[in-house]
């Protein structure tokens, strides 16, 4: 099953993808988790990326749809976590998926703007494993720390204040309108999700959503 995970930046996409991942036999595919690794390893994509990360844009298409057909060859229990993000991008996404005889259901979480804000700022990240915490809604056993590891957290450099507004707004104009791509009543590919509820709700929701509706979510 491939579940897409859609909504704003700070909606608890990668949050609930990883309590699914420790508890079932999902594989989370986090573009952005992707894209932070060829960073530190200084590969070409990884250099070509940054200047769009760090001002809260989007990385080109071309390159992104390049380093997914690669992720995406031998997968089948999955879930995408920041791709797609444009129209081009899940029109790929589809046409790769044909062309394996899958089909992708997707996931919106839908979270107001003025939560997304508190949300963003106060997330501090485990960097190697992808793991999330929030200083007040999620906050790690120890202050700093991974619960698992015992490694420092940090805040992600792209996340300052000023660049949150910026995301939000790309949210809006290029990522939003999936929601139309996906919503196609006959297709029934998308599913709403309170994502406002607390966190552990939302995965009990999750996981009856695809009890109940495996072709859909
Ligand atoms: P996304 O992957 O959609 O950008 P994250 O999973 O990184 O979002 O979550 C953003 C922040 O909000 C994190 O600090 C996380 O701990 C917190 N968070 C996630 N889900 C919830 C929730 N249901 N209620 C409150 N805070 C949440
Ligand atoms: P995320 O970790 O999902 O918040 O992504 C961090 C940043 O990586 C984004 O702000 C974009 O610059 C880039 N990025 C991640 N996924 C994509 C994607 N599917 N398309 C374009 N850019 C992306």
């Amino acid at each position: 099953m491939i579940l897409i995970f859609l909504g704003p930046p700070g909606a608890g996409k990668g949050t609930q993808a990883k309590i699914l991942e420790e508890q079932f036999d999902y594989r989370q595919i986090s573009t952005g988790d992707l894209l932070r690794k060829h960073r530190r390893e200084g590969t070409a994509l990884g250099k070509e990326a940054q200047g769009y990360m760090d001002s809260g844009k989007l990385v080109p298409d071309e390159l992104i749809i390049r380093m997914m057909d690669s992720e995406l060859a031998n997968v089948t229990d999955v879930i995408l976590d920041g791709f797609p993000r444009t129209i081009a991008q899940a029109q790929a996404l589809d046409a790769l998926l044909r062309a394996k005889g899958l089909t992708a259901g997707a996931l919106l979480f839908d979270v107001p703007r003025a939560d997304l804000e508190e949300r963003l700022i106060g997330r501090w990240t485990h960097p190697a494993s992808g793991r999330v915490y929030h200083e007040r809604f999620n906050p790690p056993k120890t202050t700093g720390f991974d619960d698992q590891s015992g490694e420092p957290l940090v805040q992600r450099p792209d996340y300052k204040a000023e660049t949150i507004r910026t995301r939000l707004d790309v949210y809006e104009k290029e990522t939003a309108p999936l929601v139309d791509y996906y919503q196609d009543p006959k297709a029934k590919r998308l599913t709403r999700l309170d994502g406002l509820a607390p966190i552990a709700e939302v995965t009990d929701r999750i996981k009856k959503l695809i009890a109940i509706r495996p072709s859909a979510a």
